[in-house]
């Protein structure tokens, strides 16, 4: 059994600001791309400020409208950046097999560490306290033995805060959480699912994996294998992350988009420019993402994990469900990239055995 950390800083941009003018914990404050701009977008907001609702990506105009004594502030990247590259080599002082997911967020793999440090709760404890003492800052621990029931726990209990998900308490602390809580779950899958009559964690848990296929493809036995539990996915070393091989296409417009037709037709382009690269150089891959730049420089970058693919209709699937989840209306947008990481050789591919899952739902029964 792996002892796994997914280690999230609490409203990480606005943290940080807090920091330097620690009176702007008393209002309710946000970071934006540019304050002066009615089109600008909320990057972070303190818990006042989300106690009017306000949440990331909004519009500034939208955050005023609810609060309109919000107190914006502008980025300072170079900080978050600094704060980050910190609070990971405390990570590192507990394992070497740390995997950053994003600016404030990274998977810790602490198997190996038990012995020296103690219990995973005990070491998710120590990792919390050191980083609030040293920098101010606080965490969101997940402990648990695969990712994404790490990722699950550090968004159950926030902030500052540890939550536990064993082999024996997973499934009666995630029964009744929306299916929406699970990673890579979107706006387009939950509705799917919904359709299907699954609502929470519980019901995907319980639900007929051949089923799931047939409607959602192979993400389907994805997500069904993730809410058993049922992750090998390791926890790559520091390092590795910076040999991950992608392969991307951005265009920067010469007049700002906002109008999501031409958005969507644009991201089909690079779509299809992305997955022609890819079958040219027998590649697939399982991560796909893309990046939107705002006309204020605000940059919103999203990810998602999939089958290996290197299939036009697989990554525009994504590609348009993640725009779709991540585009607000009012948004200028001045620069879009699709990427697809995690790549492989393609004809090293496994295939996924149907009769396998057919197998396995026999077995359950
Ligand atoms: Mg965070």
């Amino acid at each position: 059994m792996r002892a796994i950390l997914h280690c999230d800083l609490n409203n990480f941009f606005a943290s940080v600001e807090m920091l330097s003018k620690p009176e702007l914990r008393q209002v309710p404050m946000a970071v934006s791309g540019d304050p002066n701009k009615r089109h600008g977008i909320i990057l972070a907001k303190n818990y006042k400020a989300k106690a009017y609702g306000i949440y990331t990506p909004e519009t500034v105009y939208s955050a005023l409208k609810k609060c309109p004594n919000l107190v914006l502030v502008k980025p300072h990247y170079e900080e978050y950046v600094k704060y980050s590259k910190l609070v990971n080599e405390v990570y590192k002082k507990y394992t070497d097999r740390v995997e950053k997911f994003s600016i404030d967020e990274s998977f810790l793999d602490v198997t190996e560490s038990i012995n020296i440090f103690g219990t995973p709760y005990e070491i998710a404890y120590k990792i919390k306290e050191e980083i609030k003492q040293k920098y101010g800052l606080t965490i969101s621990v997940g402990v648990s033995f695969c990712k994404v029931l790490a990722k699950l726990g550090s968004d159950m209990k926030k902030p500052d805060a540890i939550t536990v998900l064993d082999e024996e308490t997973y499934r009666e602390k995630t029964d009744n959480l929306p299916v929406s809580m699970m990673i890579f779950v979107g706006k387009n899958t939950t509705q799917k699912l919904e359709k299907m009559g699954i609502k929470t964690i519980g019901d995907l848990r319980a639900s007929n994996k051949y089923r799931l296929v047939k409607h959602l493809g192979k993400q389907g036995e994805l997500i069904h294998n993730w809410a058993n539990g049922i992750d090998n996915d390791p926890v790559k070393y520091y390092y590795e992350k910076y040999e991950r091989k992608s392969i991307s296409k951005g265009i920067t417009f010469e007049a700002d988009k906002d109008n999501y037709i031409e958005l969507e037709k644009e991201f089909l382009k690079l779509t299809s420019d992305v997955s022609y690269s890819l079958r040219k150089e027998k590649f697939k891959g399982d991560v796909i993402s893309i990046v939107l730049k705002t006309a204020d420089f605000v940059s919103i970058s999203r990810q998602k994990k999939t089958e290996y693919t290197n299939a036009y209709d697989d990554i525009s699937k994504e590609v348009l469900e993640l725009f779709n989840d991540n585009f607000k209306a009012g948004m200028q947008i001045r620069y879009i990239c699709v990427g697809v990481s995690g790549l492989k050789k393609s004809d090293a591919e496994e295939q996924i055995d149907l009769f396998s899952l057919v197998e396995d739902n026999k077995q359950k029964k």
